[in-house]
């Protein structure tokens, strides 16, 4: 096998660029954009109505039974994982979100609006995670908060085991 010499490979690497777009996502109507405290998030471009489609999500499809997930993935269907790949990997979630994921075809999900949202918005929905141990505390500042990335039907289990996170952390200073 003859290895890749540095210049061609970054003519080819521009080739694969420009024909797959693998690492760069194309859609002229969201936008990856710094978020400052959380990250990046996806903007929206152009102002969308409610019902509108924002998005189509794609990525890597695993089952469910050979994987616990990430911290991106998303529910597909009954036996099915998505790991979303750019930009939906991107979207932060909040207690009072501007969109939901429904599917779309055998293979995406879809970000729906669910209001109406301006462009310049950062595009959101609700995570709606289970509680556990290690769920993030939430940075969305909506006014309904619920203080965590968490379901809203689990805040109270979430509120119970950051009792005991909190003071895991005080005993041994680090819990993970
Ligand atoms: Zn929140």
């Amino acid at each position: 096998m003859t290895t890749l010499d540095k210049q061609r490979r970054k003519k080819l690497q521009a080739l694969v660029d420009k024909d797959f777009y693998y690492r760069s996502y194309y859609d002229d109507d969201v936008e990856v954009r710094s978020s400052g405290k959380c990250g990046h998030g996806v903007y929206a471009v152009r102002q969308f109505l409610p019902g509108e489609l924002v998005m189509e999500v794609t990525g890597q499809l695993i089952p469910k039974k050979a994987y616990e997930g990430s911290e991106y993935v998303m529910d597909l269907d009954e036996k099915w994982y998505l790991e979303p790949s750019a930009p939906g990997a991107f979207m932060n979630h909040s207690c009072s979100p501007n969109c939901e994921l429904i599917q779309l075809t055998e293979l995406s999900l879809g970000v729906v609006a669910i209001c109406n949202i301006e462009a310049e918005s950062q595009i959101t929905f609700d995570y709606a995670w289970e509680a556990f141990d290690w769920n993030p505390e939430c940075q969305c500042g909506a006014r309904n908060c619920r203080g965590w990335v968490v379901a809203e039907d689990e805040v109270k289990k979430m509120k119970r085991l950051a009792k005991g996170r909190k003071k895991g952390k005080d005993k041994k200073k680090k819990d993970r």
